[in-house]
């Protein structure tokens, strides 16, 4: 098989993703506030600072013979972590198929995730900053069930959509 350059993780069967590709880009998006900030790919929880939100993205479902097929969600969940000397990352959580409950093929949206994260590493730097419009974005309710970030307990939504 040919490598290809890609965002997308190598197997469909993960609950969560880190895009330390992505990095650079965030690095952009904070240096005209003289921010700086490193990946971290340390999955402790010996983090100083963490922060839970929504990004966007559209999955396909992992199992071929599904109907569904795919869909979108304006509430991926994110997991953003702060370590000690700058250090940062992203853990970005898969959904489910609402059809077959097999696990999405995450397609990413990275201005979503690029913004999002700039956004709380400047915050964390203490640098003032506007807050985002589309914090509270509309859309369909977040399905709890199908997502592994409410599973695993980061999901900002978690309470908020349960019936
Ligand atoms: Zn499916
Ligand atoms: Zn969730």
């Amino acid at each position: 098989m040919a490598k290809r350059k890609s965002h997308k993780p190598k197997e469909d069967t993960k609950t969560s993703f880190m895009f330390p590709s992505l990095h650079q880009r965030v690095l952009d998006a904070i240096s005209d506030q003289a921010v700086s900030a490193r990946f971290d790919e340390k999955t402790t929880n010996q983090s100083n600072n963490k922060y839970s939100t929504n990004i966007t993205g559209k999955f396909k479902c992992s199992n071929k013979d599904c109907s569904k097929g795919g869909w979108s969600s304006k509430k991926v969940s994110i997991l953003i972590r702060g370590y000690p000397g700058n250090g940062y990352n992203a853990l970005v959580f898969n959904q489910r198929c609402q059809s077959c409950n097999k696990l999405g093929i995450l397609t990413l949206d990275e201005n979503s995730y690029v913004e999002r994260v700039a956004y709380r590493l400047k915050k964390w730097a203490g640098v003032r900053t506007e807050e985002q419009p589309y914090e509270q974005n509309a859309g369909p309710p977040h399905k709890s069930e199908l997502c592994e970030g409410c599973k695993q307990g980061y999901c900002q939504k978690r309470n908020y959509w349960e019936d």
